[in-house]
């Protein structure tokens, strides 16, 4: 893929997945034009045209802008914004909602984090430091809009901002922190509008991501509490850093109903945090890449 001048021709071919835990997710690959531009010769070169890529997609596609000017807030009253309370039994990282998807004794010990010490895993974290490095020294760079109607211009980027959102009666406080948002000023061809996208990078392939949905509703959840912070609607953006990714990136917007279903999770949440007992798990959930794995009764090689 070259790094020429953009150009207005689509970039991105966008494809509806279906539903998926209180959203709607959309494929997103290279469009003709581009197809074949992506693998390039080795990770290093993945990783450049990927950004590329998703830039002009951003600044350029039509299909894109026609899918965030359709998408609307988030609205749930039951959830409004925090300031970020330190040091709070009901203080939580919005990450415990991966942590219920995969495990509900997982999820148990974040809700009691100071109780209970995780272990580090090498490879998660060295994941998190790839996806960081991915949109500071590769996409950010590439996200700048000449000045002309014909494309989408950035009005706000920020990376690994936290954003804080209060729910329930004993107002848990959920510190949401993606990997990166942006607030976009939108030139669709019918419409003008502003939308937020909130961006989540990992080497996780996105069909991985869509099948066992862990991500999904932690997604939901930054749209809310970016929605709250800059006050126009947000949609959900997951790229797999993954050269065998397919789709490579994975748009998310909400169901109408979604928000039921992020209101349920968050009352378990709740739960978890005033009992005094990890419930068992249910199923066959991965131990051996558990950050409790250490300490948990439950571990499936000790049962
Ligand atoms: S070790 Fe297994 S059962 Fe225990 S919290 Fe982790 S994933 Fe759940």
């Amino acid at each position: 893929m070259s790094s020429s001048p953009m150009t207005s021709q689509e970039t991105m071919y966008v494809r509806r997945l279906g539903e998926y835990y209180g959203a709607t997710a959309y494929a997103l690959y290279p469009s003709r034009s581009m197809l074949g531009g992506l693998p390039g010769a080795g990770l290093q070169s993945y990783v450049n045209n990927l950004a590329e890529w998703l830039a002009k997609g951003i600044l350029l596609s039509q299909s894109l802008s026609k899918i965030l000017t359709s998408v609307g807030p988030l609205l749930l009253p039951e959830i409004r914004s925090g300031i970020g309370r330190k040091g709070s039994k009901y203080s939580l990282p919005a990450r415990i909602l991966d942590d219920l998807m995969i495990c509900r004794t997982r999820a148990f010990f974040t809700s009691h984090r100071r109780k209970y010490v995780s272990r580090r895993i090498a490879d998660m974290e060295d994941s998190e430091k790839r996806g960081e490095s991915f949109i500071k020294s590769y996409l950010f760079s590439r996200l700048k809009s000449p000045e002309t109607e014909e494309f989408n211009h950035i009005l706000r980027a920020d990376v690994k901002k936290k954003y804080y959102i209060v729910y329930g009666d004993p107002g848990m406080e959920l510190i949401c922190e993606p990997d990166a948002a942006l607030v976009i000023k939108i030139y669709s061809r019918i419409l003008r509008a502003i939308r937020a996208i909130v961006v989540e990078v990992s080497d996780t392939d996105s069909n991985i991501i869509l099948a066992r949905r862990h991500v999904i509703p932690r997604i939901l959840l930054y749209m809310a509490a970016t929605y709250l912070h800059y006050g126009v609607a947000s949609a959900g953006l997951y790229v797999s850093l993954s050269p065998k990714s397919d789709p490579p990136a994975v748009l998310f917007i909400q169901k109408r109903t979604g928000g039921r279903e992020l209101t349920k999770m968050l009352d378990r949440v709740i739960e978890l945090l005033e009992a005094s007992q990890p419930p068992a798990p249910r199923g066959e959930p991965p131990c051996n890449h558990c950050v409790y794995a250490g300490i948990c009764i439950f571990r499936r090689d000790h049962i």
